[in-house]
């Protein structure tokens, strides 16, 4: 099975792909966190990332795609994958297209993510994320604490990191690169057939439901009957 996770930033893409991954046996891929981990190796990537992630802006389409179609191609990904975080730009989701046919896959659904604008800063704001990194897994300062002060859920790491743009300022450039770039991809996929929506303004338990549930429906998005004329 092949998705994508659809919405702005802080509406929760991570939080679930993580754990329709953990469920489905998928492999979540984020580009944030691929370009993260280069900004942290000091890769030529990650160098010409930096500074643009830093003001909230979008790194160049050529970078992004090239590195996910080198990660599509690792054997782990042959299951399926779920896209947090790519496509943000009709050119990516093209290309996107373009590795799916000359692989002969293709996407099951899209969902869309929608949250308010005032959330997504109070999401973002109280953000943290287990340091270790084969874990990565997503806190929030009230939303979603870990079970035992201090100590991650998954992996028991007692080490935290919170995003340098992570902030008001950045988070309000980072909404206009989505309202400007990225939101265009919905008139995409619903022009394919392939979006779905779901309520993310929900606590995290009801948004999963709501997900697994159209990932569980045997029938395809209904957007795909009234748009495939
Ligand atoms: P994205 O990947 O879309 O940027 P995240 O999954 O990292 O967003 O979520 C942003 C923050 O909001 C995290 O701190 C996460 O714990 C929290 N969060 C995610 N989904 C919800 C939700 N439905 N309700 C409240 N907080 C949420
Ligand atoms: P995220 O972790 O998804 O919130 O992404 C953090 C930052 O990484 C974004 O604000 C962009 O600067 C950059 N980024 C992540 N994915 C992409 C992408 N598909 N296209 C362009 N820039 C991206």
């Amino acid at each position: 099975m092949i998705l994508i996770l659809l919405g702005p930033p802080g509406a929760g893409k991570g939080t679930q792909a993580k754990e329709i991954a953990r469920r489905r046996n998928l492999v979540q891929l984020s580009t944030g966190d691929m370009l993260r981990a280069a900004i942290a190796a000091g890769s030529p990537v990650g160098l010409k990332a930096k500074a643009i992630m830093e003001s909230g802006g979008l790194v160049a389409d050529d970078i992004v795609i090239s590195i996910i179609a080198e990660r599509i191609a690792q054997p782990d990904c042959a299951n399926g994958f779920i896209l947090d975080g790519f496509p943000r730009t009709l050119p990516q989701a093209a290309a996107l297209d373009d590795m799916l046919r000359a692989k002969k896959l293709s996407l099951k659904t899209v969902i869309e993510m929608k949250v308010d604008d005032e959330v997504l800063i109070d999401r973002v704001s109280g953000r943290f994320t287990c340091a270790n990194k084969s874990c990565g897994e997503g806190y929030h300062d009230r939303y979603k604490k870990p079970r035992k002060e201090g100590v991650c859920d998954i992996c028991g790491s007692t080490a935290f990191t919170r995003r340098a743009d992570d902030n008001a300022e950045t988070m309000r450039n980072r909404l206009t690169a989505y309202y400007k770039e990225t939101s265009p991809l919905v008139g995409y996929y619903f022009a394919k057939g392939l979006l779905q929506s779901v309520d993310a303004m929900a606590g995290i338990g009801e948004v999963g439901d709501a997900m697994n549930k159209l990932l569980d429906a045997p029938s395809g998005p209904t957007a795909a009957k009234s748009s495939s004329k």
